[in-house]
């Protein structure tokens, strides 16, 4: 396979004058490309492209900017298999869920957003300080958005963010994660079939140089994260620099599951199958530490480790697989070093907790029951690892959930709905499932709260994020 390995900036390709990134296959360990970088002249060139394509792009009608986004959802529909490819290799991922799933996800994102750019719901005009003033809101583009997406999901993400920018009349610089900027230099093809040039620009390299010089530019009016709580923070300060800028963070996340003593046992364990171990758990949501009401504790933890032993891990490529390897070496040995110092520090290695033998950046699908001030039930772990931990009341269970530095998912675990819903309601999470976990609908907004960052992906919610709200007011 080729891969796209050059910048993409004012609707062309143009290689990198930076330092070359390795970019590796998480499977083999195998080099597939060296991607260049932006120096920080082509990050200003990206800059100033769509600063200068703003002045067009946002004042396109919902409807020119609709129809360009619902041409690109079919057009990824189109390319799908294609565009599986390059993400299944380097990211890791099963082929078929990437194409079934992500793509599928991928494409509806812009699909919704094609729709939600005509769709953008207002206040009536009307006269609030006497009948002869008469007040209107309208709702702008920003200018230019600086994102900066991550490695798990790269396509996904970055649909996230270019998807409602776009509609809402933006135009976008986006950096992908230095692992993973093969699919999205892809993408940038089929985004430049049918958007005007400039609209949407990506540039590669690393955080701290390549990132920070993006998000620090004086054009930037809003920078867009997903990724950790630490680079969040260099977001924060980049944005009360020298110009003031608006931020959106989607940062990590810690994901409580709470199962009181009359649970679905049996869908609980067949939902987690998925919301624990898809992408390795590599997720901001996996459904990582189980409060379990002790009174079935045993039984939970025997059908968990049942179903962990019966999980299928390997190669992307294969049919059968529900999860591949680790992005990284690195965050194969962080994700080890987690569940060593938990075994050292008494817990209890109730399945797996292994690197195995062979090729790749593989890991042991593990539980480890452990007390609830243990490192690997209070940290991201960021892996293929679950935790569970009895409590003796579900007010216990709310206290832990909500003494998390984290606030971005949760979920419920009842047949009565009285106590679920009393526990939802008080839970500090921007998503609460209640019997269920991990399902998301691009009509519903996803966000985090406290360290987990704020603002909403999908949904109407997130177009409103990347516009301007402006009162007008007209006396007559
Ligand atoms: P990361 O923060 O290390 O990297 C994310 C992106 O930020 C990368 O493109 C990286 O190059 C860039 N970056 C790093 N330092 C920077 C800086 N100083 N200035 C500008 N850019 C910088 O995160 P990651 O390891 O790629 O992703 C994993 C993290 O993302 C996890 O913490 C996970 O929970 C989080 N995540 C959150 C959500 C959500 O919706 N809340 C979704 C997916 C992932």
């Amino acid at each position: 396979m080729t891969y796209e390995t050059r910048l993409f900036i004012n609707g062309a390709y143009m290689a990198g004058n930076g330092p070359a990134l390795p970019s590796h296959e998480p499977a083999t360990g195998k080099l597939l490309a060296e991607v260049a970088s932006a120096d920080t002249g082509q990050v200003d060139l990206a800059v100033t492209t769509a600063h200068a394509a703003f002045a067009k792009w946002g004042k396109a009608t919902p409807k020119e900017r609709s129809r360009a986004l619902l041409r690109i959802a079919d057009a990824i529909e189109a390319r799908a298999d294609a565009l599986a490819d390059v993400e299944s290799v380097n990211a890791g991922k099963p082929w078929r869920y990437v194409k079934a799933g992500e793509l599928a996800n991928v494409a509806d994102v812009f699909r919704y957003f094609g729709t939600a750019a005509r769709n953008v719901p207002g206040t009536p005009a009307n006269g609030f300080r006497s009948s002869r003033h008469t007040s209107i809101l309208r709702r702008d583009p920003l200018g230019v958005i600086a994102s900066i997406a991550p490695w798990n999901y790269p396509l996904l993400m970055a649909a996230w963010k270019i998807a409602p920018a776009v509609a809402a009349g933006n135009t976008v610089v986006i950096k992908p994660s230095e692992n993973t900027p093969l699919s999205l230099l892809f993408l940038a093809s089929i985004l430049a079939e049918f958007l005007p040039e400039g609209v949407v620009n990506v540039v590669t390299g690393d955080g701290p140089n390549v990132g920070q010089t993006l998000i620090t530019h004086p054009l930037v009016r809003m920078i867009s994260l997903t990724g950790d709580v630490r680079t969040g923070r260099a977001v924060l300060k980049a944005a009360a620099g020298d110009s003031i800028k608006r931020t959106h963070l989607e940062l990590g996340g810690k994901a409580p599951v709470i199962v009181c003593a009359d649970a679905d046992v049996d869908n609980l364990v067949e939902t987690l199958r998925e919301a624990s171990f898809y992408n390795a758990g590599q997720d901001c949501t996996a459904a990582c530490r189980i409060f379990v009401d002790q009174s079935i504790a045993q039984e939970v933890t025997d059908k968990l480790s049942a179903m962990i032993g019966s999980l299928v891990y390997g190669a992307p490529e294969r049919d059968d697989v529900e999860f591949g390897p680790l992005i990284t070496a690195a965050q194969r040995e962080r994700v080890a070093g987690f569940v060593d110092r938990a075994r050292q520090a008494g817990g209890d290695i109730v399945a797996g907790g292994k690197t195995p033998e062979g090729a790749g950046y593989y890991y042991e699908p593990t539980l480890v029951a452990a007390p609830i001030t243990t490192e690997i039930v209070q940290k991201e772990v960021f892996g293929p690892v679950l935790t569970i931990t009895a409590f003796d009341n579900p007010e216990t269970a709310l206290g832990w959930a909500n003494a998390s530095e984290y606030g971005l998912a949760s979920s419920v675990w009842s047949r009565d709905s009285t106590l679920a819903m009393n526990l939802t309601n008080r839970l500090e999470y921007g998503v609460t499932w209640v019997n269920t976990h991990g399902v998301f609908a691009t009509e519903m907004p996803h966000g985090g709260m406290k360290n987990s960052g704020y603002g909403s992906d999908l949904s109407m919610q997130s177009l409103i994020d990347y516009t301007q709200v402006r009162h007008i007011m007209v006396a007559s």
